[in-house]
């Protein structure tokens, strides 16, 4: 116990260090860099250049996290939205009709996030497996984002994303695409 606190002190160090530069603003955040990681020596670096050191490596985690979550591969297997479908779990749904069911992410990235998926899959296990019988449905999916966004409030600005694949981070193999609102969205997107 006591050897594995010890251990874990660099690492913990590491973190509360991250975590204070996070937390400053302005410019306090660049005092606390330089502060708190003199070895990096952030005198020699340009702005940007202490910027992407920390962007990056929130960056790996977040990519870390996704990959993990991603490494399914698509199998054809039923997925929890499948059970979404059926009422089998909860969710909180926000639009739905006899093509298509729209609920709340369960890990929102924005203020609204929320999942559009057909309700039958039709081997549209991901976007690139569509095929000249899908455009139907493909194109109900694209429409109906405008209405759940005009719905949601978000129609002056929002994101529509599809991952396609392990690369992409695609973590369930039930084409859906994801709605993005309620804040200043960012590009170039992770
Ligand atoms: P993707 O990573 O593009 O495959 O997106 C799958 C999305 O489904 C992720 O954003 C998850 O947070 C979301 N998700 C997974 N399970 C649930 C659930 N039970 N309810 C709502 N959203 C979910």
């Amino acid at each position: 116990m006591l050897s594995s606190l010890v251990l874990c002190q660099p690492h913990a160090f590491f973190f509360c260090r991250v975590s204070v530069i996070q937390r400053a603003s302005g410019k306090w955040r660049g005092a606390a860099e330089r502060l708190l990681f003199p070895e990096r020596n952030f005198s020699s670096c340009s702005y940007s250049e202490t910027r992407r050191f920390f962007n990056v490596r929130a960056q790996n985690n977040e990519e870390e996290n996704a990959l993990s979550v991603a490494a399914s591969v698509d199998t054809g297997a039923p997925t929890i939205f499948d059970k979404i479908i059926k009422k089998e779990i909860p969710s909180t749904v926000v639009y739905e009709d006899d093509k298509v069911l729209a609920f709340r992410d369960i890990s929102p990235q924005a203020p609204v996030h929320i999942v559009l998926i057909p309700k039958i899959r039709d081997g549209l296990t991901q976007l690139s497996k569509a095929d000249e019988r899908h455009k139907d449905i493909l194109g109900h999916l694209m429409y109906t984002t405008g209405v759940i966004a005009k719905q949601e409030g978000i129609e002056e600005g929002y994101r529509v994303v599809i991952n396609n694949g392990p690369t992409a981070c695609q973590s369930v193999y039930h084409l859906h695409l994801h709605i993005l609102g309620g804040r200043q969205l960012k590009w170039p997107p992770g």
